[in-house]
């Protein structure tokens, strides 16, 4: 069976959840352009703790010592949510390398129930879970969300550019997703959704320095999208 995100656009309210200040972008930018109603909800959005080094993946991406990276990185995600008329909430954890510890999953989970109840979507978005474990925390206290919210439309996204670069990492988590006890079908955009043309992805100048891709390559990979639900224990 195939889902569709087809409705989003009329009449439903869309609430992407991304881990970083690229990633719903990055990974979504046709869907959010598509959707008369979109919202973001970033979880790593937390500036670096004060005088702290510069994060090696910060220098990457050509930021120098004594900027406010995160600062310039929101500018980033708002100048590209602007292009698309979708709407950024900033979370104010620390990403991995501003930090000594991950945040717990309950609290992750805790603050994505409260943005998903304020917010009220019909539509919830989150990462598939590729790659990074900043990605991974988010893809499992996102699910751990809407399930304790028993959120019906609940829909993962393949990150790009992860999915593109590391062959049969997409099809490796859903096997381990299933195994969980996720199902997952294949849900797709309708025609007139799929016009993502990259002038939003374009908008993060530094991510794309730091990654080492243009816009242009990362929007050659279709975004790909799977409803999810859980099968009964
Ligand atoms: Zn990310």
């Amino acid at each position: 069976m195939t889902a569709r995100l087809a409705d989003i656009d009329s009449t439903g309210r869309l609430l992407v959840i991304s881990p970083h200040l690229d990633d719903a972008v990055f990974s979504c930018e046709a869907l959010l352009k598509f959707a008369g109603d979109a919202r973001v909800f970033t979880i790593f959005g937390g500036d670096a703790p004060q005088g702290a080094p510069i994060a090696k993946w910060d220098l990457q991406c050509g930021f120098t010592v004594g900027t406010n990276v995160m600062e310039a990185r929101r500018n980033e995600d708002a100048q590209a949510l602007g292009v698309l008329g979708a709407v950024p909430i900033w979370g104010t954890e620390l990403q991995e390398g501003y930090r000594a510890d991950p945040p717990d999953d309950d609290h992750v989970t805790k603050l994505i129930i409260e943005a998903i109840t304020t917010n009220a979507p019909s539509h919830v978005v989150f990462p598939l879970g590729l790659s990074h474990t900043d990605h991974l925390l988010v893809a499992s206290a996102t699910g751990a969300a809407v399930r304790a919210l028993e959120v019906s439309d609940a829909f993962v996204y393949a990150e790009r550019p992860y999915a593109q670069r590391q062959p049969g990492i997409v099809k490796r988590r859903c096997a381990e997703l299933r195994a969980q006890g996720v199902e997952l079908s294949t849900a797709v955009l309708s025609r007139r959704a799929r016009k993502g043309d990259r002038s939003a992805i374009r908008c993060y100048a530094s991510q794309l320095r730091g990654l080492q891709m243009s816009a242009f390559r990362m929007g050659l990979f279709r975004e790909r999208y799977w409803q999810v639900s859980w099968r009964d224990e």
